[in-house]
């Protein structure tokens, strides 16, 4: 469908990178209400500093943060760059995800799955918690497009489970014995059912293959963070984003990976 004629390609591109654009809009604004204790459905989109509500002139994605150059046009308080950023970064990934997996169920799914994988990473940054709501946005998504696909329905949804939890119920035992060598606790329980959701998607072997890019993410991304912020003592870097980076990376890559992987045996 996506290289039907140039003119169809194009078409389909642009408005992927619209769609993306919007949606990684209203993600990102989820993500700050939840994070924020505010309804996500309620009330118009605001200013965070000054409660000046923002006229439609304001809501276009990079390019009202652009014009107004990082500030509201009320109060003159820098936006965070964070806007702009993860609006642009889901125009790209629903791009790359359009063009790996063409117009079809699994881009519709994967979109969805982005666009939660985004909320979560920027809610756990805030926060260092996982809401439940959005792993449960994530189960529904291969529930309901996995039931769309037709064929068998049950078999399919007990195959994502197994995969899921090939790699959910074995680091579970591990971080449980941990928890118990250390004596606190190793790593959240928003992580590991977050691990077990993104699993749903994948076959196990592609799950291990992202569980392990998740924890050199993990490293890395606390390597990075520790040298921004260290008066939080604690020490502990939300591991969330990790996995939500590197179960995006395996959206577009996982399969081919392990394939490689497995072809040299
Ligand atoms: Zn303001």
């Amino acid at each position: 469908m996506l290289h039907l004629t140039p003119a169809v390609t194009a078409y389909i591109l642009t408005l992927s990178a619209l769609l993306g654009l919007v949606l990684g809009s209203f993600s990102n604004c989820a993500a700050w209400r939840m994070a924020h204790g505010e309804s996500v459905a309620k009330g118009r989109s605001h200013c965070g500093a000054c409660g000046h509500t923002l006229s439609p002139r304001e809501l276009i994605p990079v390019v009202s943060w652009a014009l107004q150059k990082g500030r509201c046009r009320h109060c003159g308080a820098p936006v965070s760059v964070r806007y702009p950023l993860t609006e642009g970064f889901t125009a790209l990934a629903f791009l790359l995800i359009v063009l790996r997996y063409d117009v079809t169920l699994d881009t519709l799914q994967f979109w969805i799955l982005t666009l939660l994988l985004l909320a979560i990473a920027l809610v756990d940054l805030d926060t260092g918690y996982i809401p439940d709501s959005l792993v449960l946005g994530i189960l529904l998504d291969f529930a309901v497009v996995t039931a769309l696909r037709g064929g068998p329905f049950w078999r399919l949804w007990l195959e994502g489970i197994f995969n899921g939890a090939a790699v959910a119920l074995p680091l579970l035992g591990l971080v449980l014995i941990m928890d118990r060598v250390l004596g606190r606790e190793s790593m959240g329980g928003g992580d590991i059912k977050l691990i077990f959701a993104v699993g749903l998607f994948f076959h196990w072997s592609c799950n291990l293959f992202t569980l392990l890019l998740a924890c050199l993410l993990g490293i890395a991304f606390a390597l990075i963070f520790r040298s921004v912020r260290t008066e939080d003592g604690e020490g502990a870097f939300p591991f969330g984003p990790a996995i939500a980076a590197a179960a995006f990376l395996s959206i577009l890559a996982a399969e081919p990976v392990v394939q490689a992987y497995l072809s040299l045996f």
